[in-house]
C-alpha cells in the first residue's frame, strides 16, 4: 500500500455523468472518508424515471450534487422512483431517507439491512461524548454489523460505547433533523430474487463479509454487476472482527466465490473507484491478499510464540494505521484461524493472546 500509488477510490468527485452502459449512468458525489474520495452513485434509467444504487451521505452538499449531476443527465429528483442500497454503510445509505421522504422513493435493501439510526436501538449516550475522532472511526470501521457491541473481545477492559448510536447523534446534530432521516427500507429483498430497473432483470446476490447485509446485483441479460464495497477496483473493504459469533473472513471469501463465479458476468460497478471487466481476477486478487495476510499472521506467531491480538496488529499494518481498525481486522484474521483449528486463543489479564497449535 505504498503512497506512490495514487488509489482510485481516494480522486475527489468528477461533476462528470458518464454512461457505463446502456440507460446506466454513473455519478460521483464527494465523500471525505479516511482513503475515500467520492462515491458513485449508478441511475438506472428505464420509463418511469430512475433508480438510484447508493445515493452518498446525507446532507445538503450530497443532495446537491446528486441534483446536478440528475439535472445534466436531463432528470429532477422528483424523477427518482427507487433507492438500491448495498450496505448498511453511512456513504451509501445516506440520501436514502430523504428521497423516500421528499419524492416517496421506494428504498430496496437487503433483508439484514439494519443502521444506527433505526428507532428501536435504545439511547445510551449523549452527544458530550463524541469526538471528531469517534465518527471517522465509526464511518469508517463497521460498528453497523455489531450494533449492540460494546466491548472489544481482544481487550477486555476496553469499554467501547456503541459507535452508530454516537455517530447518529452527531450527525443529527451537525446536519439538522432535516436531513438526518432513517433510510426505513420499503422492500428487503433475499438472495437470489429478481428486481427489474434499467429495461434489465437483475438477481440479489447476498455477498456478507465487509458488512452482514451486503448486496450486490447482477444482470445476467448484459453480464453488469453491482458490487458495491465488495469489490473494489484498487483497495480492499475492511473486515471486521466486531461481529461476535460469526466468522466475517470465511463469509467474505464465500461472497468472493460467489461473485468470481458469476456466469458472463462483462462488467463491475463498484461504489468507490471506476468500472471494470475481470471481476473474476479482481475477487481473486482480493482473495490472495488476505491469504498473504493470514500467512504474515502464522509467520509473526511463529516468531513471537504466544501474542497478544495488539501485538500481532503491528505485524499486519503500518504504523500510521495501528489502532482499533488495524485491531479489528487482525482479530477478523486471528478467529478464522483458530476457527480453523491453527490457532488456539486464551485471555491475559485483560488481553486476548493466540498462538500457533502446536503441531502434534
Ligand atoms: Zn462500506
Ligand atoms: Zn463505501
Amino acid at each position: 500500500m505504498g503512497t506512490t500509488v495514487e488509489r482510485q477510490e481516494r480522486q475527489p468527485a468528477s461533476t462528470e455523468v458518464t454512461e457505463v452502459a446502456p440507460d446506466i449512468l454513473r455519478m460521483q458525489l464527494p465523500i471525505s472518508l479516511p482513503g475515500l474520495g467520492h462515491v458513485n452513485t449508478y441511475a438506472l434509467c428505464d420509463d418511469r424515471g430512475v433508480a438510484v444504487v447508493d445515493p452518498g451521505l446525507p446532507g445538503k452538499a450530497s443532495w446537491d450534487a446528486l441534483s446536478d449531476r440528475l439535472r445534466q443527465a436531463g432528470y429532477g429528483v422528483k424523477d427518482v422512483h427507487t433507492v438500491i442500497v448495498t450496505h448498511s454503510h453511512p456513504d451509501h445509505f445516506g440520501g436514502a431517507g430523504i428521497l423516500r421522504h421528499r419524492v416517496g422513493a421506494e428504498v430496496v435493501t437487503h433483508r439484514a439491512f439494519r443502521t444506527w439510526l433505526d428507532p428501536e436501538e435504545g439511547d445510551d449516550a449523549g452527544p458530550d461524548e463524541i469526538s471528531d475522532d469517534d465518527v471517522e472511526h465509526a464511518v469508517a470501521d463497521q460498528r453497523s454489523t455489531s450494533p449492540w457491541q460494546k466491548e472489544m473481545p481482544w481487550r477486555s477492559g476496553q469499554f467501547r460505547p456503541p459507535m452508530r448510536r454516537r455517530l447518529g447523534y452527531r450527525l443529527g446534530r451537525t446536519l439538522g433533523r432535516r436531513w438526518m432521516r432513517a433510510p426505513e427500507p420499503s422492500r428487503r429483498v433475499d438472495d437470489g430474487n429478481i428486481l427489474t430497473f434499467a429495461g434489465r432483470e437483475w438477481q440479489a446476490v447476498h455477498t456478507p463479509g465487509h458488512t452482514e447485509d451486503h448486496l450486490c446485483l447482477f444482470s445476467a441479460d448484459d453480464g453488469v454487476v453491482l458490487t458495491g464495497d465488495h469489490v473494489l477496483p484498487t483497495i480492499t473493504p475492511h473486515i471486521s472482527g466486531l461481529h461476535a459469533g460469526h466468522d466475517p473472513l470465511d463469509e467474505f471469501f464465500t461472497s468472493l466465490d460467489r461473485m468470481a463465479e458469476l456466469q458472463g458476468a462483462t462488467l463491475a460497478l463498484p461504489a468507490h473507484g471506476h468500472p471494470f471487466e475481470d471481476l473474476t481476477g479482481r475477487c481473486n486478487a482480493i482473495r490472495d491478499h488476505h491469504h498473504e495476510r493470514l500467512e504474515t499472521l502464522r509467520e509473526a506467531a511463529r516468531s513471537l510464540g504466544e501474542a497478544s491480538v495488539v501485538e500481532l496488529s503491528k505485524h499486519l499494518f503500518k504504523q500510521r494505521s495501528w489502532g482499533p481498525m488495524a485491531e479489528s481486522e487482525t482479530y477478523a484474521h486471528l478467529e478464522h484461524l483458530r476457527r480453523a483449528g491453527e490457532m488456539v486463543s486464551r485471555r491475559v489479564d485483560e488481553d486476548l493472546h493466540f498462538q500457533l497449535v502446536e503441531p502434534a
